[in-house]
This record gives C-alpha cells, sequence and structure tokens, in this order.
C-alpha cells in the first residue's frame, strides 16, 4: 500500500511549524489540482499569500510537475520559484534533481501533491516524505481520470493524517 505520511485536505492545512520540528526545510511542489487547477496558468491570491509565506519560513522552494515547459515556466514565473518540468513522476529522478537545484538532501524535503500514483509513488521510490492534498478540482489530463479511479479504491483505505 503506497501510503502519504499525511494526507490533509488543502496545502492551507499544512503546518509548518510542525515541519521544522521534523527538521523539513525543502518543499517539493506538485502544480496541477494541487496549486492552480488543471489547464489555468494563473495561481489565485491565496495561494500566491501562501507561497510567500513558505518562503518567509525559511523553506526552499521547487515546483515538481509533469507539465509540459511552457505552462510550467509561466507558473514557475508569477510565483518566483524554481521548477523541473516534465518530471515524468513517478519517476523519482525530477524529486532528485529538485534536490540538486536547491542543495537540499532527501531527509530534509517533503513532496506535496495531489496524486498517490505520481506524487507519492515518487515520493517512496526517491526516499522522501510526502503530503497528500485533495484534489483543487475534478477535471484533468485524460491518463489522469485513470489514476483516479485507482486512488479511489487505494483512499479508502486511507484516513486523513492531520498535521495540528
Ligand atoms: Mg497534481
Amino acid at each position: 500500500m503506497i501510503k502519504p505520511d499525511y494526507y490533509v485536505e488543502t496545502i492551507y492545512d499544512i503546518n509548518f511549524s510542525l515541519l521544522h520540528e521534523l527538521d523539513i526545510n525543502t518543499l517539493l511542489l506538485d502544480i496541477d489540482n494541487t496549486l492552480v487547477p488543471f489547464k489555468t496558468t494563473v495561481a489565485d491570491d491565496d495561494i500566491v499569500t501562501w507561497i510567500n509565506m513558505a518562503k518567509s519560513h525559511n523553506f526552499k522552494l521547487c515546483l515538481v510537475s509533469n507539465a509540459y515547459p511552457r505552462r510550467a515556466q509561466i507558473i514557475s514565473g508569477n510565483l518566483g520559484i524554481p521548477v523541473i518540468y516534465m518530471a515524468k513522476k513517478p519517476f523519482k529522478k525530477g524529486l532528485i534533481d529538485a534536490l540538486i537545484l536547491l542543495d537540499s538532501n532527501k531527509d530534509q524535503a517533503i513532496m506535496i501533491g495531489d496524486q498517490i500514483l505520481t506524487d507519492v509513488m515518487a515520493s517512496k521510490l526517491a526516499g522522501i516524505r510526502s503530503i497528500l492534498v485533495e484534489p483543487l478540482t475534478k477535471s484533468d489530463f485524460i491518463m489522469t481520470k485513470f489514476y483516479r479511479l485507482i486512488e479511489f479504491f487505494l483512499k479508502k483505505k486511507l484516513e486523513k493524517k492531520e498535521m495540528k
């Protein structure tokens, strides 16, 4: 069973103080349906505020997304965070590349994403902890729809693990 370390409703439920206590200083962030709805390139104000809060808490940030370069780079520019695009999650390489880019290491990083079969799986393979969030919207890439169906069954056994 592929299990995230934490499972929360939204990124706003992520407890920065707890992450500091766990000696985590690096947040690897999925884009689609974690930070912005699928197909959108504009992050809403709440997300921008959250990102700025994470920066002010001294977290190193990197987007790790399977998205294509153009859109990924626009979002990266808007948020002022570097991006590893076409990361090919569930493979771990994108996450490892992000750690190298940030001069961080796997013990001090956590991956935040909305999909068990890509984000959480890639984290497991990379030996990085993970936080699963609920997807922002139901609309998705066609392949993701297929993943969602499997995830529906995987999640049935998964209780939300709060970070309070
Ligand atoms: Mg996603």
